[in-house]
């Protein structure tokens, strides 16, 4: 089954093509078969290229930076970008573009719209995320951070752990505790914090892959102007919520498209390597082709959910759930058709990303590097356990799991 589009659909698509076209060089093969070196400064110029051209955050409203687009058009440009091989988004934007901006959009004042959206597209600001602490994983509502009003500012104590690209960020949105002796879903709210003062401090944490992408984040009396909450004080848990819901299913409408071609670069890596013929490969390829078919039809269901409308919800936990398991085991398919080599991988695996090298071919170095990076894809954004609870409880309604206030197996969680 293929979905057909309007006309004017159609037509936004010539556009882009148009604009890749120009923009792209001829033999393009994608980020990844740019030289190591060559990769970053790459990436930032697309990224200003995407700015100048207004090809960011497309969908949000012409008042607050965007470009006031349709969710097909921005669907469109997202199908058109995957198909080429080039990101919508680079850095600290899947944060920023693809989380708090949107939500902003959903709960922020008319002021905070205004301020944070277009410094967003601009790039002034980079984001992350200050959800996960210590003792408040998969269960989010367990925070400890506390934030106490101080005449207009917010004064905040506390640890955040995990933080992606922590350190490449100035602003981290952090869910605090402002209400104490509220129930501990009541008493959260959700608050935009400067990270560019003394009282916040971040720390790197190394990870398998030889890099140190995520971190540590401490606050000590640190500030924050009390308008920055979003969405009124205490009501960060119902914020937190709807940003988790553009996290988990903000890129589903095209997410086959990039395990399809990287599911093809396993296929040819098989014909490379003679593993083709061997049955019970094909088994495995077979079956992971039709993981990614049921990704495509997942993805035209979300498609037609954001074409109504409608905001992510609960049902963005099905397609979270379902690429993160699929790529932890396509990703081991791709280390057994390498055999030995998987052991000694050629080049720097830090450095690799999941994409097809300059020759076009999958390398070893890069096929580790997906392997490993596969593993947390079924942690972050919450664990496949907890969006398993969340499809039971809030798609299902099937009856909800004992809530003890003795355990950790508690409500929804997190980024
Ligand atoms: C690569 C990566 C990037 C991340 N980036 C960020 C970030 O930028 N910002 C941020 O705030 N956080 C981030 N996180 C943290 C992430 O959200 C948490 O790791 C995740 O929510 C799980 O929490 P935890 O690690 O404390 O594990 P725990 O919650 O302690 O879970 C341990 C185990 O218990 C299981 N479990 C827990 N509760 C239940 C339940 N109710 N039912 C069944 N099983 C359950 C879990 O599934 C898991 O297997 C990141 C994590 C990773 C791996």
């Amino acid at each position: 089954m293929d979905p057909t589009y309007s006309a004017e659909a159609e037509e936004y698509r010539e556009k882009i093509r148009g604009f890749l076209a120009e923009h792209l060089p001829a033999d393009w093969k994608g980020v990844g078969a740019l030289p190591d070196a060559k990769r970053g400064p790459w990436l930032e110029e697309w990224r200003s290229t995407l700015a100048s051209a207004s090809l960011l955050a497309v969908a949000w409203p012409k008042e607050y930076g965007g470009a006031g687009l349709s969710p097909i058009e921005q669907v469109v440009l997202n199908e058109e970008f995957a198909t080429a091989n080039v990101p919508t988004q680079t850095g600290n934007d899947g944060f920023g573009i693809g989380m708090v901006g949107p939500t902003i959009i959903v709960w922020g004042t008319e002021e905070q719209k205004r301020h944070f959206l277009p410094r967003i597209i601009s790039g002034e600001d980079r984001w992350c995320q200050g959800y996960s602490e210590p003792d408040a994983g998969s269960d989010l509502a367990n925070i400890a951070t506390r934030a106490m009003l101080d005449g207009d500012e917010w004064v905040i104590n506390g640890q955040k752990i995990w933080t992606s690209s922590g350190h490449t960020a100035n602003w981290i949105f952090v869910l605090a505790r402002t209400d104490p002796a509220a129930p501990k879903h009541a008493g959260i709210s959700f608050l935009l914090v400067p990270m560019d003062q003394p009282g916040i401090e971040v720390r790197p944490i190394k990870e398998m892959t030889g890099e140190a992408l995520f971190n540590e984040v401490f606050f000590t009396e640190a500030r924050t102007p009390r308008d920055n909450v979003v969405g009124e004080v205490n009501n960060g848990w119902t914020v937190a919520n709807t940003l988790l819901g553009f996290e988990r299913g903000g890129r589903s409408t095209t997410l086959s498209i990039g395990y399809r071609s990287e599911l093809d670069g396993i296929i040819d890596l098989a014909r490379r390597k003679g593993a083709s013929t061997d049955p019970r490969i094909r088994q495995r390829l077979a079956w992971a082709h039709s993981q990614v078919e049921i990704m495509r039809y997942l993805g035209m269901q979300s498609l037609t959910s954001a074409l109504a409308g409608g905001q992510p919800g609960p049902g963005s936990s099905i397609i979270k759930l379902f690429w993160s398991e699929y790529h932890k085991i396509v990703t081991e398919l791709a280390l057994d058709i390498l055999g030995p080599d998987a052991m000694v991988p050629s080049g720097n695996i830090s450095g690799a990303t999941l994409q097809a090298g300059s020759d076009g071919e999958l390398s070893s170095a890069q096929a580790v590097r997906s392997f490993l990076g596969a593993r947390p894809g079924t942690i972050y954004a919450g664990t496949s356990q907890v969006q398993r609870n969340i499809i039971g409880e809030r798609v299902l309604g099937l009856p909800k799991e004992p809530r003890a206030d003795a355990g950790p197996w508690n409500e929804s969680r997190k980024g």
